[in-house]
């Protein structure tokens, strides 16, 4: 079984679950006109965010690693008019392609897009009011300090979802030394340790391959 096998599946699936959406092939398409790479989240995974953020009736979200703003727009529309979600992003060209995205998607007056580091936007950010719900997709090797950021700013009962959790196995792979692995092991060290969150991972496999999120709930 192959990614063209998964990617199938998916399409099969959402055929079913998920209209075409002119707003989200907008995004895809002009991001990819700007030169953006295409890793943003499958359909189906954000559509997944859509639903746990409005599953905790989530009003306020961060997010980590915006590119042109994909699981972003799931994530805005999970959100009441007077919600708010801030997204940090290090490359600007990524940031304005977001925002067009966004603004194209009528989601632009609920999301703040904050570019430069994460972890220097995310040390800037105020716990008051605190935050429902943190996604993290940026670079790997950050992983655990985006992580103890979001515990900083969520509510008791707030979620964390980690993107590319799993990385083809190569996480659990002792032999991969790669940055991205280092920095995921990382985070599940200190997940072990941490008695004021409880987590688990499920690995995927779909269009983006072999992979998978971790979920977190600060308790
Ligand atoms: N969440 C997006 C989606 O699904 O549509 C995809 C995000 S992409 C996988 C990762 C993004 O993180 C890239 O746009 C990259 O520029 C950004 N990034 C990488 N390092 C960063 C850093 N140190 N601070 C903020 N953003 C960073």
């Amino acid at each position: 079984i192959s990614r063209d096998d998964w990617t199938r599946s998916d399409h099969y699936h959402n055929s079913f679950l998920i209209p075409k959406d002119e707003a989200l092939d907008f995004a895809l398409k002009n991001s990819d006109d700007n030169g953006l790479p295409p890793i943003a989240v499958s359909p189906a995974q954000g559509k997944l965010l859509n639903l746990i953020a409005r599953s905790i009736n989530a009003k306020r979200i961060i997010e980590v690693g915006t590119l042109g703003g994909y699981s972003t727009i799931w994530l805005a529309r999970a959100l009441p008019e007077d919600g708010k979600l801030v997204t940090a992003e290090l490359e600007q060209k990524h940031a304005d392609v977001a925002r067009a995205n966004l603004e194209h998607a009528g989601q632009s007056k609920k999301v703040e897009i904050l570019v430069g580091s994460a972890a220097e936007s995310l040390a800037k950010l105020k716990a008051e009011p605190p935050y429902d719900l943190v996604f993290i997709d940026a670079d790997k090797v950050s992983t655990l300090t985006y992580f103890l950021e979001a515990k900083r700013l969520l509510r008791n009962g707030g979620v964390v979802i980690v993107d590319n959790v799993v990385r083809e196995g190569r996480v659990a792979d002792p032999n991969d030394t790669s940055e991205s692995s280092v920095g995921i092991r990382k985070l599940l060290e200190h997940l072990k340790n941490d008695r004021e969150v409880d987590a688990t991972t499920i690995a995927t496999v779909g269009e983006k391959a072999y992979d998978g999120f971790l979920y977190a709930v600060l308790q």
